[in-house]
């Protein structure tokens, strides 16, 4: 008894020292009768990429999404390549190369220029990394005989991975990886998948499974509780037991990850084709709560629901069709109400309309997103979608003719017809928008002169639209706009200090009838 009990403690201790927390695995070649990939989903310049480094002596594959969704028969959306050179071996071999990031260095291998221009991205086998167990130094040079062979990976007191750049053979990379299925290697040249965790045969099975033990790994980087739910929605695949277990319990470990990241994962989510499987699953896995922007979502009445679904269920159709997404216009959708609320609370304490949206946007760019500095584009359009709307109520003068000149006139659009759908905005409004959008000259001016007509049926003509005849307007007239939740002449005082002073062409056509051009008014009814 006592011999097992030494036994047992000094073969504990041995194997617990030594055995690397997360199994290195052995390497499988699974030729292309087995995998069945269709090279003709490949993209030329990634194999381009992978000859050129093959040529120059090194090892090259096509590594992780791409390799998982060319075997399920997807076209992958961007193609990685994984390689034994250095940053700055790779650097050399290709005329538009640029080594990015400090953490985790990688190289950019550019393709055409312009809004054509395409990245292929590289990166450096990665050595073998138990976070909790590295120590705070870095060596990234190769070996005197050209092995590639790190010493350690800096990381901070809480094991946080501050440097990521210490080489390593194909097998330490692959462990590193985070689900079987995202560990695969495709040789475009053999046509040969090499695969150290099985992962061939678990997207056979449509199986998610983390590779080494499930809570390390999750404690390691607790993104990859979301990056499970996102495949599991856009595969359909099941999440393995194991890998789901300890799920629940690492949950707040979200909390920590910057909102700005997070925001990062959410946007990766809704651009799966799959949006609502992907919330429904974040749901079901009480993920959502850790999510500053599904608060909203989860949290919205019955109506704010239907529109947000809307919303997602046609990006779904679009990506299904090949058709490009807008982050910003789903981003916009998902915090609509929120603005909204923030908008008619700001009003209400005393604040002029422009003014109150402006600082409702910010604040709920604030609460939701995050820092939004290095998101220009994105917060800027979103910002553009939410200003245009009370602006579509003004269908007098100019205001519609400068309206549809905006460079984001159509996503406004898109958002106005949304709203109509959920009857937060006349139908109407909407249609007449459509016909005004896509009208000759002379039909816009007609359209603009119907609005006239039924607002002020008594006066034919153009010209003396004045405060007398704006305050004859009916207040109760104005189109329900429940969604902008705006007094009738909200709308007119947001479209004039928003728009653009613009070619007043309708002005310098019809020099008798401008005032109402300046004369802003309520908004008509139809
Ligand atoms: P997508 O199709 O959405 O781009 P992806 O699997 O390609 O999915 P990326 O974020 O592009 O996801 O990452 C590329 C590869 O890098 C992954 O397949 C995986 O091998 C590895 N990887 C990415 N993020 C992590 C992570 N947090 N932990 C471990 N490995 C990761
Ligand atoms: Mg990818």
């Amino acid at each position: 008894m006592i011999k097992t009990l030494i036994g047992r403690l000094l073969g504990g201790g041995k194997s617990e020292a030594k055995a690397p927390r997360i199994p290195l695995g052995e390497r499988v070649e699974v030729p292309e009768s087995e995998h069945g990939i269709d090279a003709a989903l490949l993209d030329e310049r990634a194999v381009r990429v992978v000859r050129t480094l093959q040529e120059a002596g090194f090892e090259a594959y096509i590594v992780g999404g791409a390799v998982r969704d060319l075997l399920v028969g997807l076209r992958p959306k961007d193609f990685d390549v994984a390689t034994n050179a250095t940053p700055e071996e790779v650097k050399g071999l290709f005329r538009r190369a640029f080594i990015i990031g400090r953490r985790f260095r990688i190289v950019h291998v550019i393709f055409g220029r312009g809004r054509d221009h395409e990245v292929v991205e590289v990166s450096t086998f990665r050595a073998y990394l138990d976070a909790s167990a590295a120590e705070q130094v870095e060596g990234n040079e190769k070996t005197s005989k050209g092995e590639l062979a790190g010493k350690s990976h800096v990381v901070d007191a809480s094991g946080r991975v501050l440097r990521d750049n210490v080489w390593g053979p194909q097998i330490e990379d692959a462990a590193r990886r985070d689900f079987t299925i995202n560990a695969l290697y495709y040789d475009p040249t053999t046509r040969i998948v090499v695969d150290y965790h099985g992962g061939v045969r678990d997207v056979k099975r449509r199986l998610l499974r983390i590779i080494g033990e499930p809570e390390l790994r999750y404690r390691e980087d607790p993104v990859r509780l979301i990056r499970v739910v996102r495949f599991a929605a856009k595969l359909g695949f099941e999440i393995e037991a194991r890998t789901r277990e300890p799920m629940p319990r690492v949950l707040e470990l979200l909390e920590n990850v910057p909102i700005s990241r997070m925001f990062d994962e959410m946007i990766k989510l809704l651009q799966t084709g799959h949006s609502l499987r992907s919330l429904e699953e974040l749901r079901k896995h009480g993920m959502h709560r850790v999510f500053p922007l599904l608060e909203v979502v989860f949290n919205a009445d019955e109506a704010r629901e239907r529109f947000i679904r809307l919303a997602l269920e046609d990006t779904d159709r679009r990506v299904e069709e090949g058709r490009a997404v807008a982050p910003s216009f789903m981003l916009a959708c998902m915090l609509w109400h929120d603005v909204q609320s923030r908008w008619t609370q700001l009003r209400e304490a005393g604040e002029a309309p422009l003014p109150a949206l402006q600082q409702a946007i910010d604040a709920v760019f604030d609460a939701r997103i995050g820092d939004i500095s290095g998101r220009g584009k994105l917060a800027g359009d979103m910002r553009e979608i939410w200003l245009m709307q009370p602006r579509f109520e003004r269908r007098s003068g100019n205001a519609p003719f400068a309206l549809v000149e905006q460079p984001r006139f159509r996503a406004g659009y898109d958002f106005l017809r949304l709203r109509a759908d959920v009857g937060q905005a006349e139908p109407e409004l909407a249609e007449w928008w459509e016909d005004f959008a896509l009208g000759t000259d002379e039909e816009r001016d007609a359209l603009v002169e119907a609005v006239r007509e039924a607002q002020h049926p008594s006066r034919r003509k153009r010209g003396g639209g004045g405060s007398a005849a704006r305050d004859k307007a009916p207040r109760e007239a104005a189109p329900a706009a429940a969604g902008v939740e705006s007094s009738p002449d909200t709308p007119a005082a947001e479209g004039d200090a928003a728009a653009p002073a613009r070619k007043r062409r309708r002005r310098r056509r019809k020099p008798g009838g401008g005032s109402d051009a300046v004369t802003p008014e309520p908004p008509p009814s139809l």
